[in-house]
């Protein structure tokens, strides 16, 4: 068979280099042509050598001077920031991994579904901002995006091409972070390192502290939302310490069906790459469901995770919410990541944001954008003096 040709944007991050993993394994099935990262030129130099690309792409053009001398007797073409994005998305390539975090996965998004690429899809935040637009493309346009956030990834497969009236919901699972058990005075005052430590997965910076606060379950039910076409009303959060169980869908005859595994990124990578084909896993993650032992299921406390509500409340409300609850997200959590502002102010931020958002409808990519900066300069202008 043909070997399939890969690009990888986020290459450095967590799940790029997850992706790396399983690519680095199946050799004869992927060809890796391009990858993109931000400033960790280093690790992505090591990448170079054992994948060896024909196209990279860093933040800035600084980075791409530093990788050109180091890799002079390489042959291979060195691009820089947005322009490097999308360039890498629209190439020769016949699947894209979006590992990118935040918003900045937008336009790549589009440029590879606008070229009729498969995406595969770990960058939450685009279907988040941009839901409409990305379904709008992909009914104009030959290229489909395949789910890799493990919980999607478990839904695509329950779900098995089910209609709307059949399913009475789906069940996303959360492990509850690292303060699932803490009084809710206690987590207020979580410090970096705390809100770092993640319970059962490993993963970047900015999703750890999501999944602390539980926004990385709110914009997942946006995310399933777009995925799937179904309303709010039919996503419910279910706390599974163990996750073990990735996600379920509920039929309207009764039946649910449930999606195990390992927690471990490589196995949605794998599937995502190979959907709608199954290769035997080449790492030692089979789960040992005896050695689980149980499985446990608790609904989530909103008033210990405000998050979790504020997302359920841009998801119900639609129009420009959703945009502002990730923009808002994205300028609180990287503040607490510089330790400017306490975890406790994250939702607070968050909130004040909406409060005073006059709600519009922005459809185009450019409107959508301009909406992102503005929210983007109102928080950090806001918090700055400090009026939180
Ligand atoms: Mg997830």
């Amino acid at each position: 068979m043909k070997k399939r040709k890969v690009s990888v944007l986020g290459s450095t991050g967590s799940i790029g280099r997850q992706t790396l993993d399983v690519l680095s394994a199946f050799k004869e099935d992927f060809e890796v042509v391009g990858l993109a990262a931000g400033s960790n030129v280093q690790l992505l130099i090591e990448q170079i050598k054992e994948h060896k690309p024909r196209f990279v792409s860093v933040k800035d053009t600084e980075l791409a001077q530093e990788l050109k001398s180091t890799l002079s007797d390489h042959s291979i073409e060195i691009f820089c920031n947005d322009v490097g994005l999308e360039f890498i998305s629209s190439s020769a390539c016949d699947i894209v991994v979006n590992g990118l975090v935040g918003s900045m996965g937008l336009k790549p998004t589009i440029s590879a579904l606008s070229h009729g690429k498969r995406v595969a899809f770990a960058n939450k935040e685009t279907l988040v901002v941009a839901g409409g637009l990305i379904k709008n493309l992909l009914k104009r346009n030959k290229g489909e995006i395949i789910p890799l956030d493990s919980e999607h990834v478990a839904i695509h497969q329950c779900i098995s091409g089910a209609r709307e009236s059949e399913i009475k919901r789906i069940i996303l699972t959360a492990s509850g972070g690292p303060f699932r058990t803490w009084k809710e005075q206690d987590i207020q005052k979580a410090t970096k390192e705390e809100a770092l430590k993640h319970p059962t997965w490993v993963m970047g910076p900015k999703i750890t502290i999501d999944s602390a606060t539980l926004m990385n379950k709110g914009l997942e039910i946006i995310e399933a939302m777009v995925l799937f076409e179904l309303p709010v009303g039919k996503i419910d959060v279910f706390i599974h310490p163990q996750s073990i169980v990735h996600s379920a869908v509920e039929f309207v005859d009764g039946n649910i069906i449930a999606q195990l595994g390992a927690t471990d990124m490589r196995l949605p990578v794998q599937y995502s790459l190979f959907y709608p084909q199954r290769r035997e896993l080449p790492f030692n993650l089979f789960c040992d469901l005896l050695s689980v032992g149980k499985l446990e299921f608790e609904a989530p406390d909103f008033n210990k995770f405000p998050c979790l509500k504020l997302a359920y409340h841009a998801a119900k409300e639609g129009k420009s919410y959703p945009i502002v609850l990730n923009a808002a997200n994205e300028i609180a959590v990287d503040m607490f990541l510089k330790e400017e502002i306490k975890f406790g102010d994250i939702p607070k931020i968050i909130s004040s944001t909406m409060e005073n958002h006059k709600p519009s409808e922005p459809s185009s990519l450019d409107e959508i954008t301009e909406l992102d900066a503005r929210i983007r300069r109102e928080v950090s202008e806001r918090a700055k003096t400090s009026k939180i």
